[in-house]
């Protein structure tokens, strides 16, 4: 069993941008980030967004507003930064409060700045393979990490545990392009999947993204396959300081012995993800130049 290590690979693709962004002439990108309210996680997810930005030399701008700003306050402040020709790229970090629509902020965001990829026409351009689109930084790091890891899909059965908009869906359509390291044969399994576990050990592949502790235990899983655990799942562990630990969608421990490639939680898609949004933000700049 080969261990893929998020941590290394991500490490790597940061320190390809800071070379493409020291040789970038002019003005440095800048990636504004969103964070409305004081959500712990979204704290530390934004203050790491906002430290890789750093390292690689872009620009950064965070902007906080109150938990209680409306929706119609939410859509000008992006109107404002759509306009603002210095900004290339704009993240409104999830979740948002109750009383917003977090899809109708995707749709506000610019297309051409929408670096987290959720706007309408960026998933669409996913679909239609249009590269000048951006694509979601999980799901596109999901694709590095096999990538760089020599995971060729063609010919694989793909199987995808969740169809979120952020990660299932994108993930699948990701998987299924007709290009090079693609053209997977892929599943999708939900909550209404009967049967998922004779699904699960068919797969070659296995993407977990469905934010349930260690769901994905070693019956389900094909001996020999790769497994990639997107989940981030908080439980409680009286043994650490903080009272909890994170633990991903699989069983680790259990899984691990049975697969050719693993990701662990933490250390593996996550901070993929941010190394994406970094990627995005480069390129939104240069499409802008
Ligand atoms: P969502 O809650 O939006 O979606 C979960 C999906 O899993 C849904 O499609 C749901 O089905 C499905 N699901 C839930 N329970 C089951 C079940 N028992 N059997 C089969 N399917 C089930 O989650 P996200 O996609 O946003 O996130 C998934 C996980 O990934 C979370 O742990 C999240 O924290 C993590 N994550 C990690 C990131 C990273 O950078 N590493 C980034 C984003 C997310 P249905 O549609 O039928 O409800």
């Amino acid at each position: 069993m080969e261990l893929i290590d998020g941590n290394q690979i991500a490490a790597a693709l940061i320190a390809e941008l800071k070379a493409e962004v020291a040789a970038l002439p002019g003005r440095k990108p800048c990636i504004t980030l969103v964070r409305v309210g004081d959500d712990p996680a979204s704290v530390s997810y934004v203050r790491k967004k906002e430290k890789t930005a750093a390292e690689i030399g872009l620009t950064s701008r965070i902007i906080l507003p109150p938990v209680t700003i409306s929706q119609t306050e939410l859509f000008a402040l992006l109107d404002e930064l759509n306009a603002d020709p210095t900004v290339d790229g704009i993240l409104v970090q999830s979740p948002l409060p109750r009383h917003i629509d977090e899809v109708a902020v995707f749709r506000r965001v610019a297309p051409e700045k929408d670096v987290d990829g959720f706007n309408t026409i960026n998933l669409g351009k996913v679909a239609q393979e249009d590269e000048t689109g951006f694509v979601a930084c999980t799901p596109a790091g999901i694709m590095e990490l096999l990538a760089r890891s020599g995971v060729d899909l063609k010919g694989k059965h793909v199987v995808v545990l969740g169809r979120s908009l952020i990660v299932g869906k994108p993930v699948a359509l990701l998987a299924l392009q007709k290009k090079a390291g693609a053209n997977g044969t892929v599943t999708i399994c939900h909550s209404a999947t009967a049967n998922l576990p004779a699904i699960t050990r068919q797969a070659d592949v296995l993407i977990a993204a469905i934010g349930r502790a260690e769901f994905v235990t070693a019956d389900m899983v094909k001996p020999g396959a790769v497994v990639i655990d997107v989940g981030i799942n908080r439980v409680a562990d009286a043994t650490k300081k903080t009272g909890h630990r994170l633990t991903g969608d699989v069983k680790f421990d259990e899984v691990a012995p049975h697969c050719s490639k693993i990701t662990p939680v933490p250390g593996g898609v996550g901070p993929m993800t941010v190394a994406m949004l970094m990627k995005n933000t480069v390129k939104a700049r240069r499409l802008r130049a």
